[in-house]
């Protein structure tokens, strides 16, 4: 008679996406501990999330949590969590009208897609007096239904000039959701085209600050970490499928 506690299929499952990121850091001559395990959070509950907060500190690996969804943002309130100091970023495809609550939220917005919702986030953030971390989001696979820039210096240099332009605002990077399929040369072949805009980019427009890549979630992990990911979302191989 085995009964496996929630707490323990929580500590196999992260156990076993570390191991598969740091295998595949070391396949790319990295190190996995300098990798950020973002953890998505959407439909978790605050027990949930703290219990693998506490996991990764023990295991001293950089973290942060992500939010997808606006009305999740709450959540984070908990007591569980209002305080862990753990560094809290949004993640989901963002609104004008919600650009208030994820500024007041997140430290780094990954998901920049569009220039009005820069405008929303400028605006939101000089009102409230906060300097917020973004990422521009690109879309590497060509799939209608994901937001992003192309993937061209073309298409991403006049958002993160006028980012930079800014004073509320910091592009630090690049963030996509790899292809979705199975085909393994597909997913990376859109990783790689992220990695290497980053660079052009950072050439090109003479932006160093551009180091974040944001790609690699639950099914595509090791190949994002080969790829050069210098933060990857997990949710569901951490967490165990969403409700
Ligand atoms: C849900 C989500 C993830 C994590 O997805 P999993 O497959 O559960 O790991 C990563 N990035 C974004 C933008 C998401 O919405």
């Amino acid at each position: 008679m085995t009964e496996t506690s929630a707490a323990d299929q929580l500590t196999a499952r992260l156990d076993d996406v570390l191991s598969r990121l740091d295998a595949a850091a070391a396949r790319a001559g990295r190190d996995g501990r300098e990798i950020t395990v973002l953890l998505a959070t959407k439909t978790r509950t605050p027990q949930e999330i703290d219990t693998v907060i506490d996991l990764l500190r023990e295991r001293e690996r950089p973290i942060a949590v992500g939010e997808n969804r606006a009305q999740e943002i709450a959540k984070h309130s908990d007591p569980l969590l209002a305080d862990n100091g753990v560094p809290r970023h949004f993640i989901g495809r963002l609104q004008t009208n919600k650009a208030r609550d994820v500024v007041a939220f997140a430290e780094t917005i990954h998901s920049v897609d569009r220039e009005d919702i820069a405008d929303a986030l400028e605006r939101r953030a000089g009102m409230a007096g906060l300097v917020r971390d973004v990422l521009v989001q690109v879309n590497t696979s060509g799939e209608e239904s994901k937001g992003g820039f192309a993937p061209t210096v073309e298409s991403v240099g006049p958002i993160i000039e006028r980012l930079r332009a800014g004073e509320t605002l910091r592009p630090v990077g690049l963030m996509t959701i790899g292809a979705n399929t199975g085909d393994a040369a597909t997913v990376r072949s859109s990783l790689r085209t992220l990695r290497q805009l980053r660079d052009q980019a950072r050439t090109e427009l003479d932006a160093p600050q551009l180091e974040q890549l944001s790609m690699g979630m639950s099914g595509d992990l090791e190949i994002a970490v080969e790829e050069g990911a210098t933060i990857v979302r997990v949710g569901s191989a951490i967490f165990g499928a969403r409700p």
